[in-house]
């Protein structure tokens, strides 16, 4: 399977290419140059397979360059938690993305990248290393994914002060490849570094540089995975037949992404919709045509808070860049941060659940999608952060204080171990390649 640019003005690449490229030299995305179809016995049987082995099927169509045993290896190192399908009301069900080690769902794809890197790197004999500039969430992600994996050091760039204590926490007390920067400055000055220095050649070269940012297909793919799995679990374990709906928090869009990909390749899902908080440039697209990136607006589920979603240029690929396909498959809702809270309080009155503010948003728009399209199918929710990762937002609505999970508190409880840089590029590259 070859990886081709979205613009088309470079040349289509391996998937060992695309990983380690990240974006593609025209500046557009990497996307697969098309979406392969899973062997109708196989999506039959989907109930009566271990995660693995779907997984193994899945990706197998994409990285036809790995050798079966290698790839099996990597997916054996990648998912090592669970990803439970929970019923929590009538046909609402949630797929719970967060059991990985900082309690998020980006540990699947942060975990699957950094095996498959290590595996290409391993073959080759080399080292890299890793930079990523983070505002909390996607850092502590990576570093966990990267964490103990061979011939690769990580260096997460955070602006001090400017994270919470947790998100701190999680990055500095890891030590061994990962290498927490803790720089004076803002977000965006975190991300000029970044970016600079892979614009300069000596760094590049003296390190082996490259960046483990959210578009990246080898975090992508592996997504897809768990969609199938969740359709699987709805018939084995809550003897479901119907199709599903599949409802995904969105922001960046990639996790949308994924589940559409999988719906390609053959998985039964009825359609999907895209939950948004207030940044709903894809929302408005949908129902008008137009796309207008913004600014994005903050709100309580800030991984959301994207005002120009990357993933939306290969979304645009699968349905033929025609806003109508698109609108017949996704169902946009836009809510709240106010309906966010009252969800979060709703749902925990009548279930006893404690959603985080990004899956709230999701069970509101599957409420507000049942009640206003009459729609009768189980659906699917992605519940894509552990409540005690939004302590403030979680305590506003319901007034408790949800206890921290094991991977949470151990890490407070850890000595924090950072390297102040300026945000001058200078005093950064003497860091990493001191003269
Ligand atoms: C990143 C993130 C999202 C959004 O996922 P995208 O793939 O960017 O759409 C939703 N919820 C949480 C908790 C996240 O960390």
């Amino acid at each position: 399977m070859k990886f081709i640019s979205i613009k088309g003005e470079s040349p289509a690449v391996s998937f060992r290419e695309a990983l380690f490229n990240g974006q593609a030299p025209d500046g557009s995305l990497y996307v697969p140059e098309l979406l392969p179809k899973l062997p109708a016995e196989f999506v039959s049987g989907l109930h009566e397979k271990p995660y693995h082995e779907i997984a193994f099927e899945m990706l197998s169509l994409f990285l036809d360059e790995i050798p079966a045993p290698d790839l099996k290896k990597i997916i054996g190192q990648s998912f090592t938690f669970p990803i439970p399908l929970v019923h929590l009301e009538e046909n609402l069900y949630l797929l719970e993305l967060f059991h990985g080690p900082t309690l998020a769902f980006k540990d699947v794809g942060a975990r699957f990248m950094a095996n498959a890197l290590s595996y290409f790197l391993q073959e080759e004999e080399c080292e890299i290393t890793i930079l990523v500039a983070t505002s909390g969430d996607t850092g502590s992600a990576v570093a966990h994914g990267f964490y103990n994996v061979p011939n690769i050091s990580v260096y997460v760039l955070y602006p001090s002060g400017k994270i919470s204590r947790l998100q701190e926490q999680q990055m500095t007390t890891l030590g061994g490849n990962i290498h927490a920067i803790e720089v004076e400055g803002t977000f965006d000055d975190c991300q000029r570094l970044v970016k600079q220095s892979l614009a300069d050649t000596e760094l590049v070269k003296a390190k082996n540089l490259t960046t483990a940012n959210s578009i990246n297909l080898g975090r992508l793919l592996p997504q897809s995975t768990y969609y199938a799995w969740a359709v699987a679990q709805l018939k084995k374990q809550f003897h479901q037949t119907e199709m599903p709906v599949v409802v995904v928090p969105s922001g960046n869009f990639g996790n949308l992404t994924a589940a559409v990909y999988a719906k390609q390749m053959g998985i039964p899902i009825q359609r999907f919709c895209a939950a948004m908080n207030d940044n709903d440039v894809v929302g408005s697209y949908l129902l008008s045509g137009e796309y207008s990136p913004r600014n994005s607006i903050q709100t309580y589920s800030n991984a959301m808070d994207v005002g120009n979603p990357s993933n939306f240029a290969r979304l645009q690929v699968v349905y033929d860049f025609q806003f109508q396909k698109m609108f017949g498959d996704i169902i946009p809702f836009s809510i709240s941060d106010e309906r966010t809270l009252c969800e979060i309080q709703t749902t925990y009155e009548r279930t006893g659940k404690i959603l985080d503010p990004h899956t709230a948003v999701g069970v509101h728009s599957a409420r507000a999608m049942r009640s206003e399209q009459s729609i009768h199918a189980p659906m699917i929710i992605a519940s894509t952060a552990h409540p005690a990762k939004f302590l403030e937002v979680v305590k506003r609505a319901i007034g408790i204080d949800v206890p921290l999970p094991d991977e949470l508190s151990d890490s407070l409880k850890k000595t924090k171990t950072s390297i102040r840089s300026s945000a001058t590029f200078e005093d950064w590259k003497r860091l990493l390649i001191p003269h």
